[in-house]
């Protein structure tokens, strides 16, 4: 079989590998669609905090092969789809239901899903692996750990509907806040620098505001008719982390979305802040409610995630296809072991 190996910085290679067998509690997977992610593309550009280098790729879908001894609920040819990571139950966090403080659960992740098997680990096989309807496409489905990841972020930001919402940054993560937002009844600007992310975003509903083209308090304000209730920050990037409480009217709330490089500092304006009344919310990964309501999002097409994927292509491809992504190209590509098509 293949594998995606990334091997350091901007360094993958695509390598034989034997099939592996699945020991007790694993489940053997056929990926039949792999997702590029931001993360993804952060790890590949600088490493990252929470995942190793090594078998590359974390959204996926595809069909059950074999089970390891044990395995219940599960059957060999059934369509799946999955979050690479489950919490563990026992520990003070999980107790308190926020397993995704959980303190093992980057100890049984599941990686390597740009590759035609993939292993599935027994807390993930046991927890978060999750029948596919028939009716989603495996490239739909493999959505699902970033729209958890969304819906943990909204959770979070627990804004009454309807809310007026700027999301800036469109990238993946971002035309999904707008797609979520949208589909819970917020209005919604989108701002970003580029003019086909621009274009996009407005297609998928949000009045578009182009950063570089004044100040973005006033062009906001003026798309939304007020400032906005809520900014939600998905492009990672410090600069933006501290401008964002600029950009949200007084009292209002601002998500920390885009998580930064390990290390970094900001600065935030204290005047700002405290006289403004502005809350600073993060959020970080996924609990199993929130993968359970994103399964249901899916299922129910809440939303219609198939415009943000940009290209889909063969995995044989994958190198040029971060190399891509690294020049800042293609929102989300669709990596495919079979026929590079819809399925
Ligand atoms: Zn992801
Ligand atoms: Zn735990």
């Amino acid at each position: 079989m293949r594998q995606a190996v990334l091997k350091s910085p901007r360094v993958i290679a695509l390598e034989e590998r034997p099939v592996p067998q699945p020991r007790a509690g694993e489940v053997l997977l056929r990926v039949r669609a792999a997702l590029t992610c931001g993360t993804d593309l952060k790890t590949y550009r600088r490493g990252h905090p929470r995942l190793p280098a090594g078998p590359f790729g974390h959204e996926c879908a595809g069909d059950v092969v074999a089970v390891g001894a044990g395995v219940e609920g599960v059957e060999p040819g059934g369509a799946v789809m999955l979050v690479p990571t489950a919490p563990c139950g026992q520990c003070a966090a999980c107790r308190a239901g926020a397993e995704n403080h959980c303190a093992h659960l980057f100890e049984d992740i599941v990686l390597g899903a740009y590759a035609d098997y993939l292993l599935i680990s027994p807390r993930v096989a046991a927890r978060h692996l999750l029948p596919k309807s028939s009716h989603l496409t495996y490239i739909e489905a493999a959505f699902l750990e970033p729209l958890a990841c969304v819906l943990h972020g909204w959770r979070r930001l627990a804004l009454p509907a309807p809310s007026t919402v700027a999301v800036v940054g469109l990238g993946s993560i971002g035309l999904l806040q707008i797609l979520t937002g949208r589909a819970m009844g917020h209005r919604m600007a989108a701002v970003g620098r580029r003019r086909e992310r621009l274009r996009l975003a407005e297609r998928l509903g949000a009045a578009p505001v182009e950063i570089e083209q004044g100040e973005v308090t006033a062009q906001v304000t003026a798309a939304l008719g007020a400032p906005p209730d809520a900014v939600i920050e998905a492009t990672g990037t410090a600069h933006i982390w501290e401008r964002a409480p600029h950009w949200v009217r007084a009292g209002g709330r601002v998500l920390l979305f885009g998580g930064l490089a390990g290390g970094s500092r900001i600065t935030f304006d204290a005047e700002r802040l405290h006289y403004g009344e502005i809350d600073l919310i993060s959020a970080f990964h996924y609990t199993p409610r929130d993968v359970a309501d994103a399964s249901a999002w899916l299922r129910d097409r809440r939303i219609d995630v198939r415009p943000i994927i940009s290209d889909i292509r063969p995995l044989d491809d994958i190198v040029g296809v971060f190399a891509e992504l690294d020049r800042g190209g293609p929102v989300k590509v669709a990596l495919m072991p079979e026929a590079a098509e819809w399925c």
